[in-house]
């Protein structure tokens, strides 16, 4: 099962879109980006469009309610006071109980409940690529990492990795964190620096590269999702009649 994840992750092509996002005080991907990301995947393998809009639902409620838009852990942001390891383990730890809600509800067969919950585990996984420096890493880190958030075995570390500093309580006179979201999230293609960044020897900007790269990771999450499920559970779950 993992190295279906990782073969898939490895050998996906990348594809390029646009977005914009404003939450609060923080900017954040918003509900448009992550339905860009999704739909033209989900689209591709069949799903139905209320079975897209089933999923975007529970995707976009991490942005949408303001005590979800505050946890720092549905997001792949990295709270005050915490290491980027705790912090990644903690949006892995929400991404694997999304999904376990999601197969629940698919062995009994209710699709709706199984879609919206597969939506809030993607809207991590989405997040974990835009929210760190996952793109600046090398190939074996990055799939160490996938792999590791995708349900694999435990790490004690991953030196290199990092997420952005996300807090939307302001502390006055506070020593500004050095990865902070205002200036390295990649939630859009002009919101900083950062995302305007063209990386070398390409034409594309790190956004660029990391919308991609979120589409890569949903893909391959949803076909590890098919290998497990039985192709009528598969098929049932895209709402097509
Ligand atoms: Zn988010």
């Amino acid at each position: 099962m993992k190295q279906v994840f990782l073969f898939i992750f490895l050998f996906l092509p990348n594809t390029l879109f646009g977005f914009s996002s404003v939450t609060g005080n923080q900017p954040r991907l918003n509900w448009d980006i992550h339905s860009k990301i999704t739909h033209p995947v989900v689209d591709k393998m069949g799903f139905s469009y209320i079975s897209f809009r089933q999923i975007l639902t529970g995707n976009v409620s991490h942005d949408y309610y303001p005590a979800m838009v505050k946890k720092a852990g549905l997001h792949c942001d990295r709270n005050r006071g915490v290491s980027n390891f705790v912090a990644l383990t903690d949006c892995r730890k929400s991404f694997l109980r999304f999904k376990k809600k999601a197969l629940s509800f698919i062995y009994r067969n209710n699709q709706m409940s199984a879609l919206f919950y597969l939506g809030k585990a993607l809207h991590i996984l989405q997040d974990l690529v835009s929210h760190s420096n996952f793109i600046d890493l090398n190939k074996n880190d990055r799939l160490i990492i996938v792999g590791y958030f995708l349900g694999g075995p435990k790490h004690k570390n991953f030196p290199n990795f990092k997420l952005t500093f996300w807090d939307p309580v302001t502390i006055p006179n506070e020593k500004a964190d050095r990865y902070h979201h205002a200036k390295y999230a990649k939630d859009s293609s002009s919101f900083n620096k950062e995302c305007r960044h063209i990386i070398k020897g390409t034409k594309q900007s790190k956004f660029d590269l990391a919308f991609s790269t979120a589409q890569d990771l949903t893909k391959g999450f949803l076909l590890g999702l098919k290998n497990k499920l039985k192709s009528k559970q598969w098929e049932k779950l895209k709402l097509r009649n």
